[in-house]
């Protein structure tokens, strides 16, 4: 069943996001993080300038690659689910559907890929240039949190990968069951109950037409109306298309 299957997809993108890391600490990017911090403690120790200069720009563009390639397969894995989904409910709604190329795939994750590591950059190239001016050692209390932090290369991370998942099943199938003429509308379906927002319960079940918009009520969103999720930070709700009338 498409809802089903859904509310699989919508648990295994969370599993996939959960993996580029958590506010506990682990995970891909995070661990990105923590290593380029420690690399970089002992980088600045080191008692020649221009090798504490070389070992940290070194510490920095690792960092940046490591997090690039972290995001770049999350969202493969994003990408994939929509693609699953899709394919899924072509078969069940007897649907023909066509999967685009995989040079058009790739722009969308290489785009949604740089966006994460823009930043990481943000915060690399103001740490590069602390170091360049000396300032290195107060670069945490300038920064304060900012100095080196996970959490805004993952808030981005985890928009896009929902984004791309919903995406790409609204490309490749729910265009396609309007060009059919399909009697189905679109319905959001919330993952799990134990990770739910108020927004995203109000909205779970909701159906609207292939055209419409869904109806966002409570907090977080970041709209009162909006076609498809993330409805707010951290979403992932999915949406899929169901029969309607008779
Ligand atoms: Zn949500």
């Amino acid at each position: 069943m498409s809802i089903e299957n859904a509310r699989r997809n919508s648990l295994e993108l969370m599993r996939v996001m959960e993996d580029l890391g958590t506010a506990a600490g682990s995970g891909t990017i995070t661990r990105a993080y923590v290593t380029a911090r420690n690399a970089l403690k002992q980088n600045l120790g080191l008692a020649d300038v221009t090798a504490q200069k070389r070992a940290a720009k070194e510490t920095l563009t690792h960092l940046r690659e490591g997090v690039r390639a972290a995001a770049r397969e999350a969202f493969a894995d994003a990408w994939k689910l929509g693609a699953a989904q899709a394919e899924h409910d072509a078969a069940e709604f007897e649907i023909e559907m066509e999967l685009p190329t995989v040079r058009e795939r790739d722009a969308m994750l290489n785009r949604a890929t740089e966006l994460v590591e823009q930043e990481t950059k943000k915060q690399t190239d103001a740490l590069w240039l602390l170091i360049l001016l000396g300032f290195a050692a107060n670069a945490r209390l300038i920064f304060g949190n900012l100095y080196l932090n996970p959490a805004p290369a993952l808030k981005v991370a985890k928009f896009w990968g929902g984004a791309l998942m919903n995406q790409t099943y609204d490309r490749l199938l729910v265009e396609r069951a309007k060009q059919a003429g399909l009697r189905v509308g679109r319905m959001a379906v919330l993952g799990s109950n134990a990770h739910h927002t108020q927004t995203c319960l109000n909205v779970n079940g909701q159906i609207v037409g292939l055209d419409e918009d869904f109806v966002l009520t409570g907090t977080p969103r970041y709209a009162g109306r909006m076609r498809n999720p993330p409805f707010h930070d951290y979403c992932y709700t999915t949406v899929t298309i169901v029969r309607i009338g008779s």
